[in-house]
Order: structure tokens, then sequence, then C-alpha cells
């Protein structure tokens, strides 16, 4: 008897779990279904799942908790598509290469996650570490640690000295001469062999590097860098295996090789051509802007020793730009997915990136529909997040104040759930 007991009050915890029952009240809600600012509104929390959305502030049975929202407006968890949540911007970075160890990585990989996560976002795509994102991953799915729901890249794909080349900038005879089973890939058999080891190695999805980049240490910040052929080969495998291809991508040769070969997102797409927008409108590629990341290494580039030198003309010239072709490629129609390439700029401040689109001409709305139902759709994952709706993940925010009205308020989040349970309510 005393064991049965025993048994039942181990038990407890589980089903209290089980049934935990929350209703939150929400001032004003944006279910992200329709974008219309609905007042005096219930959300019922069950487990880690919406269990319906209901009018008026309904009252909550003995078993349920109540949390009050009345002053705020309640919208679904955010959704930033590029990230690299391993590392954040500092002058060290570069030498940061020879002295971190993997370890090292984590520690700090895990406080960019939770920075995300009480920003109010609830869902990343990580385009590009070293494997760490990887293991990050499984220790937020086991509750290791705190922070969005990750879907990640693992290693971005580079061609021989192209934008992640992890070898870039060393003297001779540090590294072995890289190949794809550490993502640095020529022709497409070799190109193949990379998609495979990454997916081997826990990638979620492919990033490539289509064209040169900022931040590498190489001259070049833009010109083509797989063929079509090489594009072709990736995006098949990648395919192959159910996973989507993005594209990193500043030059428009590249941009346009790598939306001809089946790309599923354009990643920064500084120098997008009017032909190429078309094109993407054609084929339904997404648009991923980072103009957060483009008006940030501007800035950077500016202080003295910040980036090694081969860096600062191209920060200062590619940087600035986005935002124009930002404001093009929404108005031609282009597929806008938020994303911000945090880690190029510091983690958390990820809501920058809605005022941006703003002043570009995107609606407050739009913009949250990118971050939103958009997002979710790039990810394939609508059936699951994006929208406050019953049977959908309980990722749920809140702010002060219309950010229909003011888009600013995104930057100072109150309220923060992922999967029903609470990780911020503030005032
Ligand atoms: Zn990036």
């Amino acid at each position: 008897m005393p064991r049965l007991f025993t048994l039942l009050l181990m038990a407890l915890p589980f089903l209290a779990f089980s049934q935990d029952l929350t209703y939150l009240h929400c001032g004003h809600l944006i279910d992200a279904n329709t974008f219309e600012r609905q007042a005096e509104m219930t959300v019922v929390v069950e487990g880690g799942n919406i269990k319906e959305v209901l009018k008026g502030y309904q009252k909550a049975p003995a078993n349920a908790s109540v949390i009050d929202l009345k002053n705020k407006t309640v919208l679904p968890g955010l959704m930033d598509m590029h990230v690299h949540i391993e590392f954040e911007t500092n002058p060290d970075r570069y030498l940061q290469r020879f002295t971190l160890n993997d370890a090292d990585v984590a520690y700090q990989a895990a406080v960019f996650a939770e920075r995300l996560l009480m920003a109010g976002f609830t869902t990343v795509r990580d385009l590009g570490g070293s494997g760490v994102n990887v293991s990050l991953q499984r220790a937020i799915d086991r509750g290791f640690t705190k922070g969005p729901k990750l879907y990640t890249a693992c290693k971005s794909i580079a061609v021989t000295g192209g934008h992640a080349d992890p070898t870039n900038g060393a003297r001779q005879g540090i590294y072995d001469y890289p190949g794809p089973e550490v993502g640095v890939a020529d022709g497409p058999e070799e190109c193949r062999k990379a998609v495979r080891q990454q997916v081997k190695n826990g990638a979620d999805m492919i990033k490539i590097t289509a064209t040169g980049g900022v931040l590498s240490v190489a001259r070049d910040g833009y010109r083509p860098a797989f063929t079509l052929e090489e594009i072709q080969a990736i995006v098949e495998t990648a395919n192959d295996f159910g996973i989507h291809v993005a594209a990193h991508a500043h030059g428009d040769e590249g941009m346009r090789r790598a939306v001809e070969g089946g790309v599923t997102s354009i990643e920064h797409g500084t120098l997008m051509s009017e032909e190429t927008m078309d094109l993407m409108v054609k084929k339904g590629t997404w648009y991923v802007p980072t103009i957060t990341a483009g008006k940030a290494v501007a800035d950077s580039a500016l202080i003295p020793n910040y980036y090694p030198e081969v860096v600062v003309p191209k920060a200062l010239a590619i940087g600035p730009k986005i935002q124009s072709t930002f404001e093009k490629a929404y108005k031609k129609g282009v597929k806008i997915a938020f994303g911000t390439d945090s880690g190029v700029f510091a983690h958390g401040k990820n809501a920058l990136e809605f005022q941006y689109m703003v002043e570009a001409g995107m609606p407050p709305a739009e913009a949250i529909k990118s971050a939103t139902v958009n997002s979710a759709e790039l990810l394939g994952i609508s059936e699951k997040v994006g929208t406050i709706s019953a049977g959908k993940l309980a990722d749920i925010i809140a702010v002060s104040g219309n950010p229909l009205d003011d888009v600013t308020t995104l930057q100072d989040v109150k309220f923060v759930m992922r999967k029903g349970v609470v990780y911020k309510n503030q005032n």
C-alpha cells in the first residue's frame, strides 16, 4: 500500500502537466489569419497547443490559470529566417576561429538563443555555423537550455575560396585543402557529396553562398561562385532529402543562377536586377532581405580596425544598398520572408528589421505577416505555427500598444510563450 501511494505521488506532476490549461485574456489580438486587431479576446492554451480562440474575456474553469494581457496586443511568435546563432559580431571575431573551442561556441550560442527567444522570436532558421548549431538544437528540444525552435543549415556550402570557405585568409600550411566534407565543393559531384554530408551532420536545410560575401577575408563581395550546373546538383540532392536550399547572394548573376537552379530563398539579394525579381515572382522564390545586417556592417566598417582591411570597402559598398532593393522587390511582388542575419549584429535586436521594412514602404501588417505566416510557409510548417489558431503550437507573444500603427513596439516584447511555456511576462 505505501508503495502504491508513492507511485501515485510520482505520477502527480505528469497528470498536472497533461491537464495544464491556461486562459490568456488579450486586450487586443492580431491572430495573423486576418490583420484586424480584435479587442477583448481569450486564447485557451492546453499543454503546448492552442485549444480555442474565443471572443470576450472568458471565465476560466477552476483547474485553469489565467494570464492577464488586457493592456497588450497579442500576436503569434515571431520567426526569423536568417540568423547565425553560434556567433555575434565583435572586433576579435576573426581571431576567434583560432581561439575558441566548440564548447566555448556552445556556451555563447546558448546565451544568444535565449536572447532571441526573449525578444519574441519563437522560431529561427540558422543559416550556417560549425555544427555546434545542431547540438544547440538538440539541447533546446530536450529542455536543457532556453531558445527558439531552431532549424539549422549546419555548415554553409561554398566553392573553393568562396564566402564560407573556412580556410579563407589563413596562411598556407595551417589547414589542409578543404573538401566537400567541410562544405567546400567544386563541380556537381563534390556538391552532391557536400549536401549529403551536411544532411548526415544534422542539417534541416542547405545553405549555399552563391556569390562572394562581405565579411569573408576575400577580395570579392558579389561575383558568382557556383555554376548553374553545380547549383542544380545541390538543389536536386537536397530535394531528394525533402529539404530546401537557401542561397546567400549579393551580385545579380550568381543570384539569377541560384533562382534558375531552383533554390527556395535568396538571402540579402543586394544587387538584384528587375529581371531576377521577375524570375523570382514566376518561380515563387522567397526573398529574405536582412536589411538590418546591411546597415550594421556599414556602421561597423567605420570603426577603425573593427574588420580586416579587405572587408571594409565591401561592407561600405554593399551594406547600405539592401533597403532600396527590398523596396523594389516588394513593389514587384516578390514573396518576402522576414530575416535579419543576426549574429552579424547583436542577437535580440532582430525586430529592428520591421522598422526598416516599414521605412521602405511595406505596411506594418505585411511586415508582421512576413515574420509569421510567410516564414512558416517558407519552412513548410504552416500547419504548426504562423497564426494563433486552434490546433497550432502555443507560440505567442505580446507587446504594449498597437504594432499596426507603430511597428517599433515589436522591439520591446513584453510576453513570450513557446509551446505553452511562459518565458517572459512583464508589465
Ligand atoms: Zn548570413
